[in-house]
């Protein structure tokens, strides 16, 4: 009995051991579109909309400045923003609509928590979170999602290969342009303003408190004084490494 039951922890902690030693470090991949190279250059902007509400500020300067967005969205933000949608349906030549997941859970197949946020933890709680996020999609009529961005943006390599095989392209960024819509005005503008020909840029649009909403509007405005064009990723050829559209 006694022997049995070392036996047993043994076996447990060796499992422990090879577990723990096996999970793959997280990646936070990085995606750039195909430069222009004859103009002032081209750049994406990619804003996430998480949860909570719609950064009128942001959503009003793309409308009336008429430039092209794509916009992850989760099924929490859906649900909640109605008047946003609307707004963004009214203007099919302006928005892409693309999945940020259904719970904005990320798409780690390991238990861990990022940023504060505890991940999927399962290959099936991953599957769960990409499927329940184009169906939200799908719920409003949009078209069927092509991109996917897991809440936070960092994947384990086995969720990564997971959501290629689902058929979704994973869109990671070039430019951080307001940290998680924590930084001041005066950074993300001096960020967003930096951007490069090529470069995919990620913000935020559903934290209308934040300063950082102000700091994205100036920056684009400086973009679109330069003479830079904006494109979404389905107008645009997006390669990003960790294996995410490839
Ligand atoms: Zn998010």
């Amino acid at each position: 009995m006694r022997l049995l039951r070392k036996y047993l922890w043994a076996v447990a902690m060796s499992l422990a051991v090879a577990t723990g030693g096996h999970a793959a470090p997280l990646v936070e991949p990085i995606l750039h579109i195909k430069p222009d190279a004859s103009g002032a250059g081209r750049v994406a902007l990619t804003l996430d909309a998480c949860g909570g509400r719609t950064d009128t500020r942001i959503l009003s300067a793309l409308v009336e400045n008429k430039i092209p967005a794509t916009i992850f969205v989760t099924g929490i933000w859906l649900k909640r923003n109605a008047a946003a949608v609307a707004i963004m349906r009214a203007h099919p030549e302006l928005f892409e609509l693309e999945n940020h997941g259904g719970r904005h859970i990320p798409a780690v197949d390991t238990p861990q928590k990022i940023y504060g946020i505890r991940s999927a933890g399962s290959p099936q709680a991953v599957l769960a979170e990409v499927e329940s996020g184009a169906a939200a999609l799908a719920g409003t009529g949009e078209p069927a999602p092509k991109w996917f961005r897991g809440a936070t943006a960092e994947y384990s390599p086995a969720a990564i290969a997971m959501i290629r095989k689902l058929g979704f392209k994973i869109a990671g960024f070039s430019i951080n342009g307001d940290g998680g819509s924590l930084l001041g005005a005066r950074e993300t503008t001096r960020r967003i303003a930096a951007a490069k020909d090529g470069d995919v840029i990620i913000a935020h649009i559903n934290q209308p408190t934040h300063a950082a909403g102000e700091g994205v509007v100036q920056g684009l405005l400086a973009l679109k004084d330069k003479g830079m064009t904006f494109v979404r990723l389905d107008d645009a050829d997006g390669f990003g490494n960790n294996g995410t559209t490839d």
